[in-house]
């Protein structure tokens, strides 16, 4: 059997990354995981429990105290087929989308003791290789000697756009100004904590989808794949 390698797809807010991380996941059966997702889980968690006040100054003592009580996990949806996620075992796939926690969460993601938690676990899912995980530190801080480093990139526009549809399709409120401003402000704060900051890793590959369908990322990164996995050594025995 091949060696199943670790693949990791980092770029700005709103630019496909999902997209393209769970079809390549789905087409060669390996397991896909959103750390953004648990991201925004740690953030739905803190509004939930009044830990971000209407200013946004967040209450990192208890926070750090209660970081224990976060589980995340994902579960794949035959009907979707694609994971769903939840947090304490409740399904917060659509609560998570919201521009409430896209608004929050850059902040509760610069938190050095939030990323040491989220870090450790995604390390742990991503042992045994065989995984697609998109974020924004995958290739840099979880997993750095990922075989197959992916930094996506799109213009804001067109990145805002893409995530307005996607709220409007879902029946969510939003206002494209608001979403244009909330994709830059989360690439300001990403880009710039001090703690595994947003970057594209030296040895990862750029792909600009500005202008790509959907169907023609998918076979840019399934060909990328397909490259990498044939230059790697046989697996030893
Ligand atoms: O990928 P998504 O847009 O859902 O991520 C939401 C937020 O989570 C990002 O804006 C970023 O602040 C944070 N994040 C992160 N590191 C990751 C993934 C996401 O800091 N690996």
């Amino acid at each position: 059997m091949d060696k199943k390698i670790t693949i990791a797809i980092d770029g700005h807010s709103s630019c496909g990354k999902s997209t393209m991380a769970k079809d390549l996941a789905r087409e060669i059966g390996y397991i896909y995981i959103d750390s953004g997702a648990m991201y925004r889980c740690c953030t739905l968690f803190a509004l939930d429990n009044s830990l971000i006040a209407p200013d946004g100054t967040i209450d990192t003592a208890t926070l750090e105290a209660r970081m224990p009580e976060i589980q995340v996990s994902f579960k794949f949806n035959p009907e979707t087929r694609r994971p769903d996620t939840y947090l304490n075992n409740e399904l917060v796939e659509d609560r998570i989308r919201t521009m409430e926690v896209s608004s929050h969460v850059s902040p509760i993601a610069a938190l050095p003791f939030v990323r040491a938690a989220m870090t450790a676990q995604q390390q742990a899912m991503g042992r045994e290789g065989g995984i697609v995980m998109d974020g924004r530190d995958i290739g840099t801080a979880v997993f750095p000697d990922a075989e197959l480093k992916i930094f996506v990139t799109a213009s804001d526009e067109i990145r805002a756009q893409r995530r307005y549809d996607e709220l409007i399709a879902k029946g969510q409120p939003a206002d494209f100004d608001d979403v244009l401003a909330n994709l830059r402000e989360r690439d300001r704060i990403d880009s710039t904590r001090a703690v595994a900051p947003l970057r594209q890793a030296p040895d990862a590959l750029v792909l600009d989808n500005s202008h790509l369908t959907i169907p023609e990322q998918k076979q840019w990164l399934i060909e990328r794949f397909k490259e990498k996995t044939k230059t790697l050594p046989p697996p030893s025995l």
